[in-house]
């Protein structure tokens, strides 16, 4: 006897490709824990397959990363994030007025940093200098094709970065 398939069957059949994939990524870094609420699995499920779905978007426009390092990108973005969203709430202002003010969209690449321009620019207050025993090239530097080797070093972007009377590269390379 023919019976019809129902279309949420034939649909995971054909595409279950794909649905294997998102699932592996999913559960590669997942911190699926025990708990108390049931909701509780659920959302933070559908935050992880949000978190995989950004991914595969952010693996298509970008270069390729591996995911736990997409994964420590987004979260360090969003616990330093502080600064910046205070600044915006300080100044009253229209909707519209609001949208015309924010920044120009950034450029793909401006520059051949190691650290992505989210993470060196965007988390004021979160950089700090420090001074370690070894030296290390100066990242900035570098990029203007000169050979300095600080002991200062950014304790967020883990790159060396010229701080001294003469030149500040810490500051310049993250504005
Ligand atoms: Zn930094
Ligand atoms: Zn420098």
């Amino acid at each position: 006897m023919d019976i019809p398939a129902p279309t949420i069957v034939r649909d995971y059949n054909s595409h279950m490709g794909g649905v294997d994939k998102s699932d592996m990524l999913k559960s590669l870094y997942d911190r699926d824990r025990k708990a108390e609420k049931w909701w509780h699995r659920l959302f933070f499920g559908i935050i992880e397959i949000a978190m995989v779905n950004s991914y595969i978007c952010y693996s298509d426009i970008q270069d390729k990363i591996p995911l736990l390092e997409y994964k420590r990108r987004v979260t360090q973005g969003l616990i330093t994030m502080s600064k910046v969203s205070s600044k915006k709430r300080g100044r009253p202002r229209s909707d519209a007025g609001e949208i015309s003010e924010l920044p120009p969209p950034k450029k793909r690449k401006t520059a051949n940093f190691s650290v992505s321009d989210d993470i060196r620019q965007q988390n004021k207050g979160a950089h700090w200098p420090v001074f370690v025993k070894n030296r290390g090239r100066c990242e900035f530097c570098a990029s203007k094709k000169i050979e300095s080797r600080p002991h200062s070093q950014c304790t967020l972007c883990k790159v060396f970065l010229c701080v001294n009377e003469k030149k500040n590269c810490f500051y310049q390379y993250h504005n």
